[in-house]
């Protein structure tokens, strides 16, 4: 019989690559969703080996205990589900709570519904290991063993820092946990770093998409004469970071480990040049910038060696990754 995997927040950009990742390697998975339409849009576009539970508010002390109960059968857990976001009204509310306390709440449930679990994956991000001014900083020497030092009076002031600080403190809580607790399963964390790519199906790719995957989108969108935005940073594929996922629970080597998926620096501009090489056919309506004007030996180097080792695959470039977003945006919205 084939394992099961939990998927939480499986509407997700990262959770649905991951999602069709396991039913291509045979996996059946159950994914939560905020509510019965995402569920049965999902169903449709995953097939059978795809079921649903309805879990409408993470922040809930015992959210998934129905959830899990309902599917006796699931034995890896993988906590996707985090508001993704920088804009807020009320920062404790829409991202602090929801991220920290839910990170907290599927912890305890898995732990007291589900002793069968064995594994449990936590995403968290690149942005729990380090601050923005840090990976703006080519002197810094931080990654796998390092922390943000952001609190959560920080993460209160603005929806940026609440985001920080969210993926910060769900991950120290994580930790916290299994440290304290001693339950039955082993912790994994995968922090990704800013991740781009293709949706994993056609049918989610028009309209808005995840904050991340708008980077390129926007990219795409630019006029003859607009301004190439300054974004800069660390770059992942959105395939790799399924991968990664994958990795996190089936590798003995995984358990108790925070694993980095990074793969090369990226800038607008660097986006821009690739779209213009690859699709000829937008060269005159997309700008120019100042092609020649890529250097990002500004940015951190991150200490991965050790999450490469254990990932053990080679890694999608930021033009594949570009070049296969933009052909999937063109074949949605032609
Ligand atoms: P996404 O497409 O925005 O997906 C976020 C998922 O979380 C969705 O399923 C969403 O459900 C769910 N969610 C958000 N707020 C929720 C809440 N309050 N209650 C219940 N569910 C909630 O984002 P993503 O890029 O795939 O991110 C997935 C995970 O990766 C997050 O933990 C994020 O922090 C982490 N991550 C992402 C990146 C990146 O570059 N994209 C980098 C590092 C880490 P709905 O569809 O119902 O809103």
């Amino acid at each position: 019989m084939s394992t099961t995997v939990f998927v939480t927040g499986a509407t997700g950009f990262i959770a649905q690559q991951t999602i069709a990742l396991l039913i291509s390697k045979g996996y059946n998975v159950v994914g939560s969703v905020r509510s019965a339409a995402k569920g049965e849009n999902l169903k449709k576009l995953h097939g059978p080996k795809f079921q649903y539970e309805i879990v409408p508010v993470l922040e809930e002390r015992g959210a998934f205990d129905v959830a899990l109960k309902n599917h006796p059968e699931v034995t890896v857990f993988l906590h996707t589900a985090s508001p993704a976001t920088f804009t807020a009204e009320d920062n404790e509310k829409e991202i602090l709570n929801p991220a920290i306390n839910g990170t907290k709440y599927a912890l305890e449930s898995v732990n007291k519904v589900a002793p069968q679990v064995k594994r449990f994956v936590y995403t968290s991000s690149l942005v729990a290991m380090a601050t923005f001014e840090q990976l703006g900083d080519p002197s810094f020497e931080g990654g796998e063993d390092s922390w943000s030092p952001i609190t959560y009076e920080e993460g209160k002031t603005n929806s940026l820092f609440a985001y920080l600080a969210s993926k910060t403190l769900a991950e120290k809580a994580a930790w916290e946990f299994v440290k304290t607790k001693k339950p039955s399963f082993s912790l994994t964390v995968v922090n990704p770093v800013y991740v781009f790519g293709p949706q994993a199906k056609d049918e989610e790719a028009a309209g808005s998409l995840n904050l991340t995957a708008e980077i390129v989108a926007s990219t795409l969108r630019l006029k003859k004469d607009d301004e190439i935005p300054q974004e800069a940073g660390h770059f992942v594929d959105v395939r790799d970071v399924a991968r990664a996922h994958v990795v996190a629970f089936e590798k003995d080597e995984a358990k108790g480990q925070r694993i980095i998926v990074y793969t090369e620096k990226f800038s607008s501009q660097r986006i821009l040049n690739i779209i213009r090489k690859n699709f000829p056919e937008l060269r005159e309506r997309l700008p120019i910038g100042k092609p020649e004007n890529v250097d990002l030996s500004g940015l951190a180097n991150l200490q991965n060696v050790k999450s490469r080792k254990l990932l053990g695959f080679e890694q999608r470039s930021l033009e594949d990754s570009v070049v296969s977003a933009v052909k999937q945006s063109l074949r949605v919205n032609a």
